[in-house]
């Protein structure tokens, strides 16, 4: 290699660190639980990141919640090797040295590498740190595959000859397990088109409220981290906060408050008046005021069935509010619907303010608390879908039809017997109106580790215009038994779908084992046994394999067996939690129907790109009617989503750009597997 190349590859060493670095600040940031990116079984929420080391940023640590401090490694792309010098070794020495000056903490051990890393280190040995997690016993009662052997040895040497260099001796077997069950593998993919570099743009835009572009911030983000490291500073959530505030200015003032919705509108609650509007008869309607409580804090008028009792009798109820100027705003608002009405205003006249009453103000603290726990709860308590309209309507139940309650409702949701409270504004939904009653924390939550596909194909040459295929017999099941496969060296990979442990019952588990068997010895009979890899995603010959994988990681099949599922076999196995989830789709009209693009449904995975794509659509002639998005979370949903869609005929679409004609220009089609067969057999 010319130093030019070795160059370049120390750079792209570097480049992975800086990202890392700056994506755990994004996480830091947003208050984000990292737990799920470092394999880790409890939440962890950063507080602090520290750098350990002046001259490069791959040794840092992570200060979380609840004292917990991770010690991160990150490698771009190393290699499992036994040689003292290499990038491997240097982390597992950081780790043993660690672990001397840890003794009597929980602190975890983290090695993060990026997508290149060997296999020997994102998959034999990350397998073999979680099964110790789970059983101390593991390593020496399961059956190790040659390659896992290896592995455990290079491991195992390294970490006793790091130990006799810095303790004078090496661990005892006890101490080597407690070791090992600290250290876990964790790959990022921090690429542009990365899954986890999308995650820290979206965390980004929704954090600045796209005060910038949200690869500006990123950028300087990024260079902060890598002058905190040279200066071997912490990074802090305010330090950075104040660093990035040109940025996120306006967040910056009022962060503690910062949600999606500032519920700042609401900041005083008033609780002790009923404003009620009345339907007196056809041609009146009556505005009153009232005492909400009593001299005893009992509630003087009974709200029920929409209707509303005073002591001169019962009236249907068409709205109520705890302010003149809540009402005021809705008769404006509504002055159509009672056009044709004449108003009687029943003023009141208080000896003393109600809402200071002690009743009034022991309800007003508690309404103001539930509102205060909201934050992220951002869900209509009328439809309990997603509110991120531009505007909310932020209201209080009270009536002796529910339990009572306060939070946000869609504004055409709320019900005449909601005391409303007030109306707070986005400022997020008013920067992004297409983004109609998003769920963005749901989005980034579930992106982490879903679209397997797309993100496989965003990685290859012709992922436009490409046709994914779905095979409707495959919809999710989540039954209790899976199949392993006995490999020749000893290895038990599980059989996989949708790049995931394939689940199934019992008897279906035992008829498709009987089959591989039958198939296994057919393959024996006429001289070509059945291989696979030692991924578990591809079973064949061995000429056909030998295509994809290196020979050592492809062996014979000798059995196969039924076992019963396990989140230990899920986290060992699994790829991606979804394959195809989570993608938009988008609801129009009255009717609430899917959104079509000729005859096929259409779905986005990019919740940045919709208002491209609403352009695009509009240059084509198709404007959208009212809408709202929704998000399809996992696999079952969108398999339910296809399976009602497809039968009738219909296509789908992801992604779709079209040309001025309407024709589909761009985009993923996605065709049920007898069709994507037919249509493969007529080209
Ligand atoms: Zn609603």
């Amino acid at each position: 290699m010319d130093s030019g190349a070795g160059g370049a590859a120390v750079h792209a060493g570097v480049d992975f660190q800086q990202r890392l670095v700056a994506y755990f600040a994004t996480a830091m940031l947003s208050e984000v639980d990292v737990s799920p990116m470092l394999a880790v079984s409890e939440p962890l929420l950063i507080e602090r990141i520290s750098m350990e080391t002046a001259d490069s940023v791959d040794d840092f640590s992570l200060d979380c919640h609840g004292e917990r401090r991770v010690l991160v490694q990150a490698k771009s792309s190393p290699v499992l090797s036994s040689n003292p010098g290499s990038e491997f070794a240097a982390a597992v020495n950081q780790f043993v040295n660690q672990f001397y000056d840890d003794r009597g903490t929980n602190n975890l051990y983290v090695l993060a590498v990026g997508p290149n890393a060997s296999a020997r280190i994102t998959q034999q040995l990350r397998k073999l740190l979680l099964a110790i997690r789970y059983d101390s016993n593991a390593w020496k009662r399961a059956p190790l595959t040659n390659v896992e052997k290896d592995v455990l040895n290079i491991f195992s040497q390294l970490v006793q000859s790091f130990s006799q260099e810095r303790g004078g001796c090496e661990l005892t077997d006890h101490e080597l397990i407690r070791f090992a069950q600290r250290v876990h593998v964790a790959t990022f993919d921090m690429d542009d088109s990365g899954s986890d570099c999308r995650t820290a743009y979206i965390l980004l835009r929704v954090l600045t409220r796209l005060k910038s572009p949200a690869d500006l911030v990123w950028s300087r983000l990024v260079q902060l981290c890598l002058d905190a490291s040279k200066r071997r500073l912490q990074i802090g959530k305010d330090g950075l906060r104040s660093s990035l505030s040109r940025f996120i200015e306006d967040a910056h003032e009022k962060y503690e408050a910062q949600s999606f919705f500032e519920i700042a509108q609401t900041g005083s609650v008033e609780a002790g008046k009923e404003i009620v509007l009345l339907s007196f008869d056809e041609t009146k309607i009556l505005i009153a005021e009232l005492h909400r409580f009593d001299g005893q804090g009992k509630p003087r008028v009974k709200f029920a069935n929409n209707k509303c009792t005073l002591q001169s009798g019962e009236y249907v109820l068409l709205h109520r509010t705890s302010t003149i100027v809540g009402m005021e705003r809705y008769l404006v608002k509504h002055s159509q619907s009672y056009a044709d009405r004449q108003v009687v205003l029943m003023p009141a006249v208080f000896d003393a303010d109600p809402n200071l009453s002690n009743a009034a103000k022991a309800r007003a603290a508690w309404v103001r608390e539930k509102l205060d726990q909201l934050r992220d709860k951002l869900s209509c308590l009328n439809c309990g879908k997603s509110v991120s309209a531009r505007i909310a309507t932020v209201i209080e139940v009270d009536d002796q039809d529910h339990s009572p309650d306060a939070g946000i409702v869609h504004e055409h949701c709320v019900q005449p017997m909601h005391r409303v409270l007030g109306e707070i504004v986005s400022k997020f939904a008013e920067d992004n109106p297409h983004l109609i009653d998003f769920d963005i924390k749901l989005w980034v939550q579930k992106l982490r580790t879903g679209q397997g596909l797309l993100t496989g194909l965003r990685g290859s040459q012709n992922a436009s215009g490409a046709r994914i295929v779905w095979n409707p017999d495959l919809v999710e099941t989540n039954r209790r038994y899976c199949i392993r496969i006995l490999l020749s060296d000893g290895s038990r990979p599980a059989i996989l779908r949708r790049e995931k442990v394939h689940q199934f019952s019992l008897s279906e588990a035992k008829e498709k084992v009987t089959e591989f068997e039958r198939h296994l010895a057919d393959g024996l009979r006429i001289g070509n046994p059945l291989f696979m890899s030692a991924d578990g995603r591809i079973f064949g010959d061995r000429s056909s394999l030998a295509k994809m994988y290196p020979e050592e990681s492809v062996s014979e099949c000798k059995s196969a067996e039924v076992v019963l599922f396990s989140r230990q076999i899920a986290e060992e196995f699994d790829r991606w939690e979804n394959y195809y989830a989570p993608l938009i789709t988008i609801r129009v009209g009255e009717s609430e129907e899917l959104f079509k693009i000729g005859n096929a449904i259409v779905f986005l995975s990019d919740v940045f790109q919709v208002e491209k794509h609403f352009l695009n659509w509009a240059a084509a002639g198709i404007i959208l009617p009212d809408y709202y998005l929704e998000i399809i979370e996992d696999d079952a949903a969108f398999d339910i989503v296809m399976k009602n869609n497809l039968s009738t005929g219909l296509l789908a679409v992801i992604d779709p750009f079209l040309a001025p004609d309407g024709t589909v220009m761009n985009g993923q089609l996605v065709m049920p597997i007898a069709a994507a067969i037919e249509a493969s057999k007529q080209n």
